[in-house]
């Protein structure tokens, strides 16, 4: 496929594998066995609503500890895993192990945090996706409004035909559907006027434009606000800077998610960072 080639902007000779060609091949021998060898792995990255300086969600980020090719994070290895539709099973342990995690935060004593999950178009164009979801809700214990399922705009952009009754029926059912990403690439107002989401991410694009001056970047801001003015929650991704967080807090922006409070982190950490959230560091 010329796009693919394109896009990775390699030169393919003739008579030998290039090394990004020969690399690419182990990679995705390697992921085909990834799963069944236990070697992924669920971060998850604390979200801050802003109004009661509480953590009141997750997003489950996949790591791959992977013997062979060392630490890869997901840039590296989620577009093989959806071109070789290893993403459906490595997705459906995602969301499984997601589940699972937070009915664990939810036992340590805190009930109300929710877990945001990427999915990717791969798994909500396959027809069974819906049950798949309720199923694991099921099995898991957990009720449908502490689950958040995170598409991009131009997955349902591109295939909202496919996938746009999906994303009405989960909402339906109380599952909460953020768009992510808001703000990178060709982002537009007018599909965010018609899709079916409860929660919009804007994208650490838009967040790191924010400048000292507060009053030279009211774009953000005027986002928020629609955004809120039609009911839907906002969630600020990559904030890094106290400029930034008081820039969103006097949008009344709903939620931070970003390095200032936390990276990423792994299950056991995460938990426990509900207990610790009452520190200093929260009390902006
Ligand atoms: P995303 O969904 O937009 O996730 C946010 C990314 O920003 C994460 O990168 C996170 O570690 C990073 N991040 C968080 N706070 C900050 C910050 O303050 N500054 C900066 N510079 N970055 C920050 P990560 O974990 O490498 O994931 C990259 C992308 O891979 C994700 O972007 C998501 O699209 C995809 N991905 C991750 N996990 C999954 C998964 O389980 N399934 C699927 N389909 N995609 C996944
Ligand atoms: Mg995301
Ligand atoms: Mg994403
Ligand atoms: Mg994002």
């Amino acid at each position: 496929q010329a796009k693919k080639q394109g896009k990775n902007g390699f030169a393919f000779y003739e008579d030998s594998l290039s090394v990004p060609v020969q690399h690419r091949a182990d990679t995705e021998r390697l992921l085909r066995q990834a799963l069944d060898k236990g070697e992924f792995e669920l971060h998850y990255q604390p979200q801050i609503h802003l109004a009661t300086s509480r953590v009141t969600g997750f997003e489950a980020l996949i790591r791959w500890n992977s013997p062979e090719l060392g630490q890869m994070s997901p840039d590296q290895f989620i577009r093989i895993a959806e071109e070789t539709q290893l993403i459906v099973p490595i997705g459906d342990w995602v969301l499984r192990t997601a589940c699972e995690f937070i009915r664990t935060v939810h036992q340590k004593g805190d009930n109300a945090a929710i877990v945001s999950v990427n999915v990717s178009v791969m798994q909500l164009i396959d027809n069974r996706f819906v049950e798949r979801v309720l199923e694991l809700l099921n099995e898991t214990g957990l009720e449908p409004h502490y689950l958040e399922l995170e598409v991009t705009e131009s997955m349902v952009i591109e295939s909202l035909d496919l996938i746009g009754d999906k994303l009405d029926r989960l909402i339906e059912y109380g599952v909460n559907i953020a768009l992510d990403d808001f703000g990178r690439g060709f982002s537009s107002l007018s599909h965010l006027l018609k899709l079916p989401i409860t929660t919009l991410k804007i994208d650490k694009s838009f967040i790191e434009q924010i400048p000292d001056n507060q009053e030279d970047q009211p774009l953000t801001g005027l986002i928020i606000r629609l955004a809120k003015d039609m009911g839907i929650k906002v969630v600020a991704e990559g904030v890094e800077k106290y400029v930034q967080l008081d820039y969103l807090k006097k949008y009344e922006c709903d939620c931070i998610q970003g390095y200032l409070f936390s990276e990423p982190l792994p299950a056991i950490i995460a938990r426990d960072w509900i207990k610790t959230a009452s520190l200093p560091t929260l009390c902006f």
